[in-house]
């Protein structure tokens, strides 16, 4: 059995979780050490299970935790050598393997699959797990679909999927302007409409469940994004994320 749970999702910290009987991977450690064990113990997720986590950029909102997660649980960090570089030294562990876009790294029984997407850090990388013929994708803190979002997707049984804003919303919200076209632009975020017209624009077959996720508190609201994927809902099981609480583990 695959156990599936976003500890945290939204715009202020994001840390996933993928684990099976013997062994877990996390994406991201956005929120303290102390929340992610809270969060995990209320799941009934066990942090000894945890093998290795792995950062998709510098951003405060994927790295709060790293440092203090990684030096007291032993758990190996991966980065690619530009976001470790750019990261703040306080944030940054001991405990660092590097990878590079395109590469796959083997974590026990599960591959994860990393590649290149447009968001505005200096290497921003999103990824796919593999595991039991499974496939999970990470797929937030995107500006644009490119080719390899497309198809990494198009890949996934389960994605957590950035569903950052509500155009109405961020438009007419309390953001600064500058702001706001920093969200919207091609290196910013994923709109609800942008993120459900990606499912309807690939071969989603495959994909059973999203996670809604990376939900900004000013700009969106969770019934906003659960209803731009109501045409899809048929087919998808649309699962919603906070950044209060973990979601529902999700068991394929
Ligand atoms: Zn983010
Ligand atoms: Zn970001």
């Amino acid at each position: 059995m695959i156990q599936i749970c976003a500890i945290a999702s939204g715009s202020n910290g994001n840390c996933y979780y993928i684990g099976n009987n013997s062994d877990a991977v996390l994406v991201d450690a956005g929120i303290s050490r102390r929340q992610i064990i809270k969060r995990m113990k209320l799941m009934k997720l066990d942090i000894r299970k945890v093998k290795a986590a792995f950062i998709t950029h510098e951003h405060a909102d994927h790295m709060r935790g790293v440092r203090v997660l990684s030096d007291q649980h032993s758990i190996p960090i991966y980065f690619t050598k530009p976001t470790f570089k750019r990261a703040r030294p306080a944030d940054r562990p001991k405990n660092v393997e590097f990878f590079s876009p395109g590469d796959s790294v083997q974590i026990g029984e599960f591959t994860i699959h990393s590649f290149s997407k447009i968001h505005d850090a200096i290497d921003p990388v999103s990824f796919r797990v593999t595991i039991n013929g499974k496939n999970i994708g990470i797929l937030t803190d995107i500006g644009k679909p490119c080719n390899n979002v497309n198809e990494h997707l198009a890949g996934c049984d389960v994605a957590f999927l950035e569903t950052n804003y509500d155009e109405n919303l961020l438009w007419n919200g309390p953001y600064p302007y500058h702001l706001k076209t920093r969200v919207a632009s091609d290196v910013g975020h994923l709109s609800n409409r942008q993120a459900a017209e990606l499912v309807a624009n690939i071969d989603s077959s495959k994909l059973k469940h999203i996670f809604l996720s990376h939900i900004s508190a000013d700009n969106n609201r969770i019934d906003f994004a659960m209803e731009a994927f109501n045409g899809l809902k048929k087919e998808i099981n649309i699962i919603p994320t906070s950044r209060y609480e973990a979601s529902v583990v999700l068991e394929i």
